[in-house]
């Protein structure tokens, strides 16, 4: 069996896969950008691996909980099975300055800007980070995708607009335009 590490497309959640809503946590309240599912759907054709890497300090807050953010999961993996589209791996981070217990943590390194749960995924799924992308709609998906390696694109969608895109190798109006582009130039 082959262990040849693969590349893989990172994607932000909030405001880039979904619309942006302050602390989601209601699967009723989930909206998928317009063509999102069916970009991932493409991604999936092609055998590139699509981790979800998200911050969720609201979890650490206590503004909700693993169950609420599994539901709202669930509920997207159902809005992207529509689409033929799935997600291969999805990594949270609860953790927060502000949090509650063990996820009190300043600067944790799994939460974005730091690129741990991509380390970790490509640990845990055998990916190669150097061919791989990052996606989001903010500085801090950015961030961390050039920390750990990836080339970074973002997306104008969520708080995509009002970012300073010069720090990215590639600006899209969205997720399916960011998708193109990527699968234009994929190794
Ligand atoms: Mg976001």
């Amino acid at each position: 069996m082959s262990t040849k590490p693969r590349a893989a497309v990172f994607l932000d959640r909030d405001g880039t896969l979904n619309e942006e809503v302050d602390f989601l946590s209601d699967p009723e309240l989930l909206v998928m950008i317009p063509g999102a599912a069916t970009a991932v759907a493409r991604l999936n054709a092609k055998g590139i691996p699509v981790v979800v890497v998200t911050n969720q300090s609201g979890i650490g807050r206590g503004k909700y909980d693993w169950g609420d953010f599994a539901a709202v999961m669930s509920r997207m993996e159902d809005l992207l099975a529509l689409e033929n589209a799935r997600i291969d791996a999805v990594y949270a981070s609860p953790h927060h300055e502000k949090a509650r217990g063990e996820y009190a943590v300043a600067d944790h390194p799994e939460r974005k800007p730091n690129p741990g749960m991509l380390l970790r995924a490509a640990a845990e799924h055998g990916l190669d980070l150097s061919h791989s992308w990052m996606v989001g709609d903010k500085d801090i998906d950015l961030e961390a995708g050039r920390r750990a390696g990836c080339k970074v694109a973002l997306v104008r969608t969520g708080y995509g607009s009002q970012v300073d895109g010069s720090a990215a190798d590639l600006v899209a109006a969205s997720l399916p335009e960011a998708v193109d582009l990527i699968l234009a130039q994929w190794p």
